[in-house]
């Protein structure tokens, strides 16, 4: 008779987690998308344009998709009146894409999209969050870095980070971009002012975060 409970059981109980976690996500989207007259991608399109404007070709590498599949959902959000393309104020030949401000107002309706996660995850304790966004980010990052994932604009790759440098257990991290403590439970997944980290920095940083080096300084 097979091992009920095999020793990989709990790895693959949690990968059949996250797989019911995206499943409703992914339902949630199309309900949404189609009550509002859009596409999941093009509301993902919104929901990342809500935090600053950006390349074509930077929205693509951030969702995961061909620059031709964001170009058409692009268009069709422009024909809808949602999104204009500006000239880039770095590089006069290429454009940004940003909001409309009728987009303004659908990418917050959009943004509210995934709300419904949050009654069940306020079932979880204080703690068992801070520990569940630890896990979701020590995750994220490996699949960033094979390249299994879109970037995410996250604390732990962040130049302004400065992990485990304060003394308070409730706020031992650093963020020098606004120059304050913060604790687990304010690591961002996606942050607007979040600027990538050297790849020498980031690697130190890492291992300053997961508790594998002596602490850094502030500054
Ligand atoms: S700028 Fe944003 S991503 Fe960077 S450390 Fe501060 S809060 Fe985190």
């Amino acid at each position: 008779m097979a091992e009920p409970f095999a020793a990989d059981s709990a790895g693959r109980q949690v990968m059949t987690g996250l797989a019911k976690l995206g499943i409703a996500l992914k339902s949630r989207a199309w309900q949404e998308a189609g009550a509002q007259g859009l596409t999941p991608t093009q509301g993902q399109l919104l929901a990342l344009l809500r935090l600053r404007r950006r390349r074509v070709s930077d929205l693509a590498e951030e969702l995961g998709i061909t620059a031709a599949t964001a170009s058409d959902a692009i268009g069709a959000l422009v024909a809808k009146g949602l999104v204009a393309k500006v000239r880039s104020p770095q590089d006069g030949r290429s454009h940004l894409v940003e909001l409309t401000p009728a987009g303004v107002r659908e990418a917050d309706r959009v943004a509210g999209w995934p709300d419904f996660l949050l009654d069940a995850v306020d079932v979880l304790s204080p703690a068992e969050q801070a520990a569940l966004l630890r896990a979701l980010l020590k995750m994220i990052r490996v699949l960033q870095e094979r390249r299994q994932i879109p970037v995410a604009r996250m604390c732990v790759s962040c130049r302004f980070f400065r992990p485990n440098v304060h003394p308070d257990p409730e706020r031992p991290h650093h963020c020098t971009f606004v120059d304050a403590p913060f604790g687990d439970r304010q690591l961002r997944l996606e942050c607007p002012d979040q600027e990538p980290a050297p790849v020498e920095q980031a690697e130190r940083l890492w291992a300053a975060f997961a508790g594998s080096a002596a602490l850094l300084e502030v500054h």
